[in-house]
Formats: structure tokens, sequence, C-alpha cells
């Protein structure tokens, strides 16, 4: 009989997958009274209709189970907005899920789709959700850098990371942490990659009405050929700053939308009942205006954080989406990011987070990502401290 401690250990993936540095810093923030610039929570207010719903639903007693793809207003709201703003068609009945936040929607849609022993392509900077999913179900990440500044992708680099065991491609636009919007011309060479080699592509979107400077955000299902291999995951976590809600979606094929459902249930049950109804009457009653005043309203945040990090020796890349920047900050005190990350905190009294959290080997030691969905009065306080 082997001994209780010979069978009494964490998984083999256990020690892969650490505690998230953002959140680390999130703690240390806390301690010291900083203003924290590292986790990618917007801290603006929801808006009034998603609140007044989701309190009347608790109310009117949806306080139970909902169907497993979700409740049939926010099925069709969601289904209304693809064809509005990402000229998308999709049936509501077969091919809407509602997720438990965009990170549900992966989770269940690799757990359907995907084999251990698998590969998928993801872009560096990653997102560190996508990676440790793919590491969580015992498939295999395999990073493609992008030019670091620039963010071009080389196209060859991504042919030749392709393998016999490769099976899908992530592509997240707006990109968190760089804030890369992908152009039409580099997803049109992405779509003849994933259909030549007979992949999947998987999307996270969640960023996509965060875009400036005339920037267009493009659904990779709209490309020729692509609905039927593209599972378009986005969510609401962002949009209507309700990260904790744990509402978001996916739009797949209805040929795999079952299975996808059937593992989100199996994980999640459903997305917060009196959450969704709350997210579907912000999906109805919003008029386009409070997606383009959002978007304003962050190119405004984005151009203030740019050059208070510009006033303070760094140098940032400028993003054309998303709520993130990604600073050269070479010129702090540290051997490396998480050195450099906690000098700042130290001394400034801003949290931000090691590059080092979104490149792998070795890469991003001279970055930090700061994040500006704050506040106005959080974010006026974190330039003043930056600027020192
Ligand atoms: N995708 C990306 C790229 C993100 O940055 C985040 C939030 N940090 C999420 C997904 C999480 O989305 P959700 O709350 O919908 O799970």
């Amino acid at each position: 009989m082997p001994t209780a401690t010979e069978k009494l250990h964490l998984s083999e993936i256990a020690p892969n997958v650490v505690q998230s540095e953002i959140r680390s810093m999130t703690v240390e923030c806390d301690r010291l009274g900083g203003v924290n610039l590292a986790q990618g929570v917007c801290d603006t207010e929801p808006p009034a209709p998603v609140v007044e719903q989701a309190i009347q639903a608790i109310r009117d007693g949806r306080n139970i189970y909902t169907r497993l793809d979700g409740i049939a207003p926010l099925r069709e709201a969601i289904a209304r907005k693809l064809e509005r703003d990402n000229s998308m068609t999709v049936d509501p009945e077969s091919e809407v899920l509602v997720t438990s936040g965009a990170t549900g929607g992966l989770y269940a849609a690799a757990l359907a789709l995907l084999n251990p022993g698998d590969e998928v392509i993801v872009f560096e900077p990653f997102y560190g959700y996508h990676l440790n999913t793919l590491i969580s179900l015992r498939i295999k990440p395999v990073v493609v850098p992008m030019a670091e500044g620039s963010w071009e992708i080389d196209f060859d680099r991504v042919r030749s990371a392709i393998t016999e065991k490769t099976r899908a491609l992530i592509v997240n636009t707006p990109s968190n942490p760089c804030g890369k919007v992908f152009s039409l011309k580099e997803l049109e060479i992405i779509a003849g990659i994933v259909e030549e080699n007979d992949l999947f592509l998987f999307t996270d979107e969640i960023y996509e009405y965060f875009v400036y400077d005339g920037t267009r955000h493009i659904s990779p299902a709209t490309l020729p050929g692509m609905a039927e291999r593209t599972i378009s995951i986005s969510g609401l976590s962002k949009t209507f700053s309700i990260t904790g809600w744990r509402v978001g979606y996916l739009a797949a094929s209805s040929r795999w939308l079952g299975a996808i459902g059937y593992f989100h249930d199996l994980t999640y049950v459903c997305s917060p009942s009196a959450f969704q109804y709350g997210a579907a009457a912000g999906l109805l009653d919003l008029p386009v205006s409070y997606y383009t005043g959002m978007a304003e309203e962050y190119k405004m945040k984005r151009d203030k954080l740019c050059s208070a990090l510009q006033d303070a020796g760094f140098t940032p890349s400028i993003p054309p989406g998303a709520y993130y920047v990604l600073a050269d900050v070479s010129s702090i005190e540290g051997a490396n990011a998480k050195e450099k990350a906690r000098t700042l905190l130290r001394e400034r009294g801003i949290a931000a987070v090691a590059g080092t959290a979104f490149f792998a080997g070795g890469r991003g030691e001279k970055l930090l990502r700061f994040c500006f969905a704050k506040r106005t009065e959080d974010l006026d306080r974190a330039c003043k401290l930056l600027r020192g």
C-alpha cells in the first residue's frame, strides 16, 4: 500500500498555473494605499438600466437557474447587437450561448472542441488567462511573438509554428495588454492560414467597443469562410463595467454550440440569472451613442495616462484599442520587470503589472502594463503621482 503522502499531491499542471501577478500587485497596492493601475477592472459606474433591471429581476423572483444557453431576451438582444455592430447574422435559438464571462466561454469552448496534447497558436504579448486556460486542459499553447512596439505579425512565423497537432488559433482584438486592433488585411491572412490548415479560430472581442483614433473593430467571423470555424467570444464585463457579474457570450455554428453549452453547464451551470436580465436591458435600451461616448471618454483617459507616462520618463506604446498601456520603463530601478513594478509602487504609489506576465521566454522585462479604466479622479491622482 502506498503511504498517503505519495498520492496526496498537487496535479502535474498545478505548479505551472501560479497565482496571477496582477492579483498579488493588487494586494500589495491595497496594503500601501496606492493607486491600482494593475488590475483591468473598470471601476466606473454601470449604466442605470443595467443596474435597475438586475435589481428588478431579483424582486420579480428571477432567482433560479436559467436555460443552459441563457435567457431568451438576452440571446435575442445579443443576436441583434451582433447584426448591428458586428455584421454577424446569428440565430439566437441555436448559435448564441450566454456564458459566465468571456472566461467561461473560452473554457467551455476549449473543453468541447480540443483534446489534451493539441496545440493552439497564441500571439504574444498574450492575456494570461488564454494561456492558462489551455494549460489547465493539458492543451499546449504555442506562442508567436509580435514585433515589440509596432505589434506587427510575422506571418511566416505563424506558418512555421503550425504542426500536425495544431487545432486552433486565438485572436484577441482589441488586445490586452498591447491594445492592438487587428486590421482587415491581417485578419484576411489569418483566415487564409486557418482555412489552409483546417483550424478553429477562437476570438476574444471583449474590448470591441474600446477603439480609438478612427480604428474599426472587425469580427473575424465575418471574413469569407470563417463563420463555420470561428468561435466568437465576447462579453459585457467591460462594456457595462460589470466585471463581477459574470455575463459574457459566444456565437458559433450550431454544429459546435450544443457541445460547448453542455460543458458550460457542467462547469458554471449558467450565468447569474438576474444579471442576465440586467445585461439584456443594457443591450436593448442603450443607444449607439452610449458606446461611441464611452470610446471618446476612454480615448481621453488613454491620452492623459500616456502623457503622464512620457513625463515620468517612460516610453508608452500608444494603444489604438482596449484600455491598457504597455510602457518601456527601463529607467526605473530594478533587475527585472517585477522589481521595477515594486520600485514604482514603493516610490510613486502606482501599481502596474510586470510585462513578463504577458510574454514567454524571458521577454517583457523592460515593460510594465498600466490600466486606464479608472474613475477620472483616480486617474488624475495617478498621473500626478507618476509625474512625482
Ligand atoms: N479577455 C480579456 C482579453 C480580458 O482582458 C479580460 C479581463 N481582464 C477578460 C477576457 C475577462 O472577461 P470576462 O469578465 O468576461 O470573463
